[in-house]
């Protein structure tokens, strides 16, 4: 469907071929599909299958069984395999591992200079997915000296200069500092926003997921719950049931329900909670 720009349509995925001990079945029959245009988070514990799910949508992973579309193409298509980490770029935890220049112009070059585009469409490509991120100022600097969130900024322009339609972050603020975190939240909020990029955010800090138009919360390897965040943090007791925390807002106010006041559950910013009380 055109609407579609993902679709997972029965994968399981399972880690190493040695025989039945050695197998880890990481993905267990998934069907999901990522609407053009949304902004989709996924939740779960650690070991609960993020990151293969990820892998698994721009092609780094190949499924056991069941099939993946980006765009239409099928990821096990080898022709298209290009075509499709092009559309839908990857940005990993570690941004030192992810920068390959010793200049950050350079660096965020890197990705069309291998996709054989020419060195002025580059240039352009290369100032404006900067600016985007708002690191323009720094495109001689040496990537080694910016901080953390501002090498992960650089790494999303890296991304961004490909032109993907989606943007996939595995964990993107887990080794920044509350500043960095911020600033790529900004960012990604922008990305979507602004320069209408489907983005799938995988985040262990709840409250990164409040801005999402959908979440996803995985537990072992499956879809354990679907909905918009509201939907999603009115069931505090099934959050914590698969090993999560609610936003520290929506914590405080099913706190105060329990006890008694007359508070909706399905609370979610600062501002919703002054307002009921
Ligand atoms: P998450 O990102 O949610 O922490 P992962 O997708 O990394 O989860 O891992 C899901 C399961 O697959 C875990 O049990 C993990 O130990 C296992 N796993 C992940 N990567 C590998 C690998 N390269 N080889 C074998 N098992 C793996
Ligand atoms: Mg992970």
């Amino acid at each position: 469907m055109a609407d579609e720009i993902i679709r997972i349509e029965n994968v399981t995925y399972q880690y190493g071929s040695g025989g039945e001990d050695n197998q880890l079945t990481a993905i267990k029959d998934i069907s999901i599909s990522v609407k053009r245009g949304e902004y989709l988070v996924i939740l779960g514990h650690n070991g609960s299958g993020k990151s293969t799910l990820a892998k698994l949508m721009n092609g780094l992973l190949l499924p056991t069984k069941g099939d993946v579309y980006v765009n239409g193409m099928n990821t096990k298509d080898q022709d298209k395999i290009w075509d499709i980490r092009q559309t839908a770029g990857m940005v990993f935890q570690n941004p030192d591992n992810q920068i390959v220049a010793t200049i950050v112009e350079e660096d965020v070059a890197f990705g069309p200079e291998n996709q054989g585009i020419p060195p002025l469409e580059i240039r352009k490509r290369v100032d404006e997915a900067l600016r985007i991120v708002e690191m323009y100022e720094y495109k001689k600097h040496a990537p080694h000296l910016l901080s953390g969130g501002q090498k992960q900024r650089v790494a999303i322009a890296g991304i961004l200069a490909m032109k993907p339609d989606c943007i996939i972050l595995d964990e993107p603020t887990a080794m920044l500092d509350p500043i960095g975190r911020i600033e790529i939240i900004n960012t990604i909020k922008k990305l979507n926003r602004e320069e209408k990029k489907t983005i799938v955010h995988i985040t262990h800090y709840m409250d990164e997921a409040v801005e999402a138009d959908r979440i996803l919360v995985m537990e072992e390897g499956r879809i354990a719950m679907e909905g918009t965040p509201k939907e999603i943090f009115s069931q505090v007791d099934r959050i914590k049931e698969l090993g999560l925390d609610v936003p520290q807002v929506t914590e405080l106010a099913y706190e105060l329900r329990k006890e008694g006041f007359d508070i909706p559950n399905d609370i979610l910013t600062v501002e919703e909670l002054v307002k009921v009380l």
